[in-house]
This record gives C-alpha cells, sequence and structure tokens, in this order.
C-alpha cells in the first residue's frame, strides 16, 4: 500500500499563524515549532488514555507522552481525581502543606538511595540547584558533562564539546558567558580515557560529575554498566560528586529509576517529568549530610514560590502511588519489549538499516546497522531525513512522535496490546515506504 493522504492541519494552522503573533517562533518550548519535520506543529485539544486529538478532529496513538511524564497515559482517572479534590482546598499558600510530606515519605521510602529531597517546579531547576548543591559542598567550581546528554537550559549547562578530548565547553546558546562554560568540562559518553584525562588536567578542581545514566536526549545512548560504574569510581578516587540526572529516568525504567537499574549509588540525583504526574514538579535528592548544605540549613541558597505547590503534590502522589504497586514496571517493560522486538524483528527480515534502542518503557528508532549507539558522534546526521519521512508518514497514519528524530519515545500503561498492534501495523507500511524511497 502507498502513502496515505496528508492529515487536515488547518485549525492547527491557523492556530500556529496567530501563536506567532505572540511567542517567538509561535512556541512556548523550540521542539514544539516542528523544525525538524516536515509541516506545522499540531495545536493538541484533548488527550485521553494513549490517545491525542489535534484541533482539526486527527486522533493518534501517542508515543511522546508529553516528552515522558505521562507514564499512566494521558488524564487517568486517579490523578484527575485526586488534582480536583485537593484544588478544590485552594491552590497555592507558599506555606508547608501536609501533601509534600506524603510525596517526599513515598518517593524517599522506596527509594534506597537518598535521604532527603527537595522538591521544583521543573527539571531545569532541580538540575540548577543539584549542580549549585555540588559547588557548594565540595568547595570547586568546575563540573564534567558528557556531549549527548541535556540536562535542562541553565547556563552551566548549555554548553557543548569543542574539538578535542578533553575539551571546555563552547556555550550551545547565545548569551552565556563564556566564563560559564569554562567552568563546564565536555567528553565523549563511553570514553574512560577522556573522563580520566580530565580529572587530571584539573585535579582537585572538580565539583561533580554529572550524567543521564540512560542518556535520552539525544537519541537513546545506552552506557554499558560498566562504564557508569567507573564513572562513580573516579568520583570518589578525586572527591567529586556524581549527579545522575534522572529527570527522563527516574520513576521510568523502575521507581528507583536508573541507580536503582544499574545499582549504583549517586551522590546526587534529580527528577522531573514523571514525579509530577503532568504537572510541574522536579526534585533534587541525595544523602542527609549533603542536603544539610541547603538553606535555611546551609549555606547553598536554593527556592521556589511554587515549590511543593500543593495542586502538583497531589498530581505525584497520585502518579507515583500506582506506579509503587507490585508488578507495575515488570509489566509495563514487557510490554515495551514486545513492541520493540516485533519491529526490530521486522527491520530484519526486510533488510532495512533500522535499529530500535529500547531500555524500561523507553524506545528509540535509529537509521542504522550498527548494533550499539553509545555517544552523539556515533549517529549519522544524514539518517534523519529517513526520520523526517517516516515522522509525517506515522501523522497521516494516526501515529504521533515526537517532532525530531533525535528524540525518545514512551509506552504509557494505557498502551494496551490492540493499540500497539494497530500502531505496529503503521510502522511496519512506513518503514515500507521509507525504505522503498
Ligand atoms: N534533564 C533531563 C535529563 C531532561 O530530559 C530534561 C528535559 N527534557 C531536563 C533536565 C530539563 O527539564 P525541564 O524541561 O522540566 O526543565
Amino acid at each position: 500500500s502507498g502513502a496515505k493522504p496528508d492529515i487536515s492541519r488547518e485549525k492547527s494552522a491557523q492556530l500556529y499563524e496567530k501563536a506567532k503573533t505572540f511567542f517567538p517562533g509561535g512556541v512556548n518550548s523550540p521542539v514544539r515549532a516542528f523544525k525538524s519535520v516536515y509541516g506545522t506543529p499540531l495545536f493538541i485539544e484533548k488527550g485521553d488514555g494513549c490517545y491525542l486529538w489535534d484541533a482539526d478532529g486527527n486522533q493518534f496513538i501517542d508515543f511522546c507522552c508529553s516528552w515522558g511524564p505521562l507514564i499512566l497515559g494521558h488524564n487517568p482517572a486517579k490523578v484527575r481525581e485526586k488534582v480536583i479534590e485537593v484544588m478544590a482546598n485552594g491552590m497555592s499558600f507558599g506555606a508547608p502543606t501536609a501533601l509534600e510530606n506524603e510525596l517526599a515519605e513515598l518517593i524517599i521510602s522506596n527509594n534506597k538511595y537518598i535521604e532527603k529531597i527537595r522538591f521544583t517546579s521543573s527539571g531545569t531547576e532541580a538540575v540548577m540547584s543539584a549542580i549549585r548543591l555540588a559547588r557548594g559542598t565540595t568547595k570547586r567550581d568546575k563540573i564534567i558533562k558528557f556531549e549527548g546528554c541535556y540536562h535542562g537550559h541553565s547556563d552551566s549547562l548549555l554548553v557543548k564539546a569543542g574539538s578535542g578530548l578533553v575539551t571546555f565547553g563552547e556555550t550551545s546558546s547565545a548569551g552565556i558567558p563564556k566564563s560559564f562554560a569554562n567552568e563546564t568540562i565536555v567528553v565523549s559518553l563511553n570514553d574512560k580515557e577522556a573522563l580520566k584525562k580530565a580529572f587530571e588536567d584539573f585535579k582537585e578542581q572538580i565539583a561533580a560529575v554529572i550524567i543521564e545514566p540512560v542518556p535520552a536526549n539525544n537519541g537513546l545512548l545506552l552506557q554499558d554498566k560498566d562504564f557508569l560504574q567507573f564513572v562513580r569510581d573516579i568520583c570518589n578516587e578525586n572527591c567529586a560528586l556524581l549527579i545522575f540526572d534522572e529527570v527522563i529516568s527516574g520513576f521510568r525504567v523502575g521507581f528507583e529509576g536508573a541507580a536503582g537499574y544499574y545499582d549504583i549509588q549517586p551522590d546526587i540525583v534529580t527528577y522531573g517529568k514523571i514525579i509530577g504526574g503532568g504537572l510541574p514538579v522536579g526534585a533534587y535528592a541525595s544523602s542527609a549530610a549533603i542536603m544539610s548544605n541547603i538553606s535555611p540549613e546551609g549555606g547553598v541558597y536554593q527556592a521556589g514560590t511554587l515549590s511543593g505547590n500543593p495542586v502538583a503534590m497531589a498530581a505525584g502522589i497520585a502518579q507515583l502511588t500506582e506506579l509503587s504497586k507490585s508488578g507495575f514496571y515488570k509489566e509495563l517493560n514487557n510490554k515495551t519489549q514486545e513492541f520493540a522486538d516485533s519491529i526490530q524483528r521486522y527491520a530484519t527480515a526486510k533488510n532495512y538499516k533500522f535499529k530500535v534502542f529500547t531500555i524500561g518503557s523507553i524506545f528509540w528508532f535509529a537509521f542504522t546497522d550498527k548494533d550499539k549507539i553509545q555517544t552523539a558522534e556515533d549517529i549519522d546526521p544524514a539518517s534523519m531525513e529517513k526520520f523526517k519521512m517516516m515522522h509525517k508518514e506515522l501523522l497521516n497514519r494516526g501515529i504521533y512522535f515526537g517532532p525530531s528524530g533525535y528524540e525518545v519515545g514512551f509506552i504509557s500503561a494505557a498502551h494496551n496490546k490492540v493499540d500497539l498492534e494497530k500502531a505496529k501495523r503503521q510502522i511496519f507500511e512506513t518503514l515500507d515506504l521509507v525504505f522503498r524511497t
């Protein structure tokens, strides 16, 4: 069968024209502008379970899931009802509430890697604060990050590798002073030598190494446990702190995130996305000793008008309560593995240069014949042309993916077997079309 006709994007296009008069690029976060795929962005009207509806009434099976938070799917009754119940008592007090205790207890009592936590309102804020905490604790200024890991848009972290094994970061955004970028050293993932050299070159200056233990913002660059353990060990040897940025992997690859998945103890962990059940929440957590450096106990300042917001806490409590039930992750992860395996079998049987990488309920489609992709440099930018074709055809077939081939897909508890079978059929036919041209 051939390519499907284009869906109507008339209403979305009108809304986009209007949005462009209000917002730079017509959006409030850049990737939403569909710049790396075909067509105007879809304006979403409604979500329910694994389904999305846009302004033109098109219906999609959603594999973006708001970029990760919606592990129970859209608008799950348990979360919605709890939010409505709490909201009836008011929406913000800027004072402590019992709900903060409840969410913290649910997290800490089910996670052996952390003792204390602080809630923020986004992942960016959580990571920015974790870096400040690491610097304040170690009384050192420099941090090491990995090329291909994204940690939100704070100044210290919008840096990319220059040329060379160990480099000072180059800012990856205008508006960041060079002097800030000079405090961030960027090395390749899966490169022990580069990390060793960074610690030698900047002896006793490294406050922390920050890594997405499941790098999922530049493809899915799954690391070997051996490498993550190496990162842990070299931090210990150099009295530097290890920060796991688990904004995506936290509560996704398991309730204890990647720390639990690999059983590696980080010094500081950051969370976001799932922790807020679809409302704006982030968090950073650590040992009681390290967290005692945070204001008002210690000298590292961090605050927020809406931090620990009761409505957001309610959503988090309701969602994490579901995730903490026995068997939740097993079922979700098995479902994802079956989905990924069957797409991989199809592509392999047809000799397509196509790989499905997966962990937990995260997956990534890569137009490659490599069995492993572990560094940003391993991704061929030219392969993104095929993703663009695939993305457009899948939208026309009622399947919604994030609008970039560098983004991963998510499966939620609301994606049932019938939905996944339906999606698979469309993906198979789309692969046939993409590889025919
Ligand atoms: N860290 C990681 C690993 C992320 O994936 C993201 C967001 N995609 C962030 C930090 C920033 O989170 P937020 O968008 O909530 O600021």
